[in-house]
């Protein structure tokens, strides 16, 4: 039974073996699914000496489990971490991150734009908590460094962000984040460990709405957080307890297989999305197209320094703006009109009326989200057959 792991081998044989071999108990080659919710005693003095931890071992599903346990190993060797945290969505990590580093009368920054849950939760749910989330954009680095004051605990960076795909300097944000004594989180989501790896760069922390390309697959709701010191992870290792938002085994389970097959997906993702943004980036229809793998794009550079590759996601305006958008999105056949992404199969969404609709009309504005933006996400069906589908539609507008 081999549990060998060499923290030296490349992604690619990493996601195949991170999650630590095969189980202690059975020699099953995969993680089973411990579908249990409790763990019997042994004796009255076992469950004694497990719950003061003085013993190791499993209690009950919500503080542990057997296969979360092997997802949470996994997440944290693919992301260069000391600790990961498994989640019941992606939401529920972003909050157990901003509830395990700040208290009340704290604050903490988001960029701008950031997905719509996140900046829901920051604007309408935390204040009545007295949390307050300071909105910028965090490409501004002099804009970001003025907004931290001596009660600012964290600073919570999407990049590349949601739906615009601009980028922020993690290594600038590092530095900014050292001098001010201040927690860096980094939502990897977009880009995954195989494109990105933050903690390698100084950030603190990492987390995944691991719904997308960690599941990779479409048929999961779930959130991952790495810590880069076990101290931040018993800040927010009780948020995950006692709130309580854990994952299922079951889920679990999706995302170790799902993982598996992380480095081919991406690949393909990234080939896939270049080719369907050159194709965009020519037609006489299209105004903008947002790829950081074109050489026209804002941050091409920046990309090409934090990141292997351009990820799977395109957004794209049309001269003819909102209604224009809407008839390619009436119009395609091969592509889903849904939110979410990271599926195999390709998604195309209108984000301001659906993921980011709780941005009033000015945060919208202020987040570079022009009304007729249209995101896809780009699949890992046969390109030609994606450009095929998104030129017929373009031929209705
Ligand atoms: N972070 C990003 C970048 C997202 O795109 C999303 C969801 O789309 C989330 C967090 C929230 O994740 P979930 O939907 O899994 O709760």
């Amino acid at each position: 039974m081999s549990n060998y792991i060499d923290p030296n081998w490349k992604m690619s044989t990493l996601v195949c073996h991170g999650a630590g071999g095969s189980d202690p108990a059975t020699g099953a080659h995969c993680k089973p699914i411990y579908q249990t919710s409790t763990f019997a005693f042994r004796d009255a003095d076992h469950g004694e000496n497990l719950f003061t931890g003085k013993e190791k071992g499993f209690i009950y599903s919500r503080l542990g489990n057997p296969t979360i346990e092997g997802l949470e190993h996994e997440i944290t060797c693919l992301e260069s971490g000391v600790a990961g945290l498994a989640f019941g969505s992606g939401m529920a990590a972003v909050s157990a991150v901003i509830l395990g580093i700040c208290g009340a009368g704290e604050n903490y920054i988001t960029t701008v734009p950031i997905y719509g849950g996140t900046h829901t939760l920051g604007q309408s749910i935390l204040p009545r908590f007295n949390i307050e989330n300071r909105e910028v954009n965090c490409s501004d680095l002099a804009a970001l460094e003025a907004a931290i004051d001596e009660n600012t605990r964290l600073i919570m960076i999407e990049t590349p962000a949601n739906p615009t795909i601009r980028l922020v300097d993690i290594e600038e944000c590092v530095k900014i984040a050292r001098r001010h004594n201040v927690v860096l989180a980094i939502d990897n989501t977009f880009a995954t460990p195989y494109l990105q790896n933050p903690l390698k760069m100084g950030a603190d922390i990492v987390l995944h709405s691991a719904t997308k390309y960690i599941s990779g697959h479409g048929d999961t709701v779930a959130g991952l957080v790495v810590c880069s010191t076990e101290e931040l992870k018993l800040k927010i290792q009780p948020i995950q307890h006692d709130i309580g938002g854990v994952i299922s085994p079951f889920n679990a389970f999706l995302l170790l297989r799902g993982l598996k097959t992380l480095a081919v997906r991406m690949d393909r993702h990234c080939m896939n999305a270049l080719k369907v943004a050159q194709y965009l980036s020519f037609h006489p229809k299209v105004a903008e197209v947002w790829y950081p793998g074109l050489s026209t794009h804002p941050d091409h550079e920046l990309a090409k320094k934090q990141m292997r590759d351009f990820g799977g996601m395109v957004s794209f305006i049309l001269k003819g703006g909102r209604s224009a958008g809407k008839t390619v999105l009436n119009n395609v056949k091969l592509a889903v009109n849904a939110v979410s992404l990271g599926d195999t199969d390709t998604l195309i969404v209108h984000p301001a009326t659906t993921t980011h609709s709780s941005y009033s009309p000015e945060a919208l504005k202020l987040a570079g989200m022009d009304e007729g933006l249209v995101r896809l996400s780009v699949g890992i069906e046969d390109y030609h057959d994606i450009i095929d589908d998104l030129s017929q539609a373009l031929k209705q507008v």
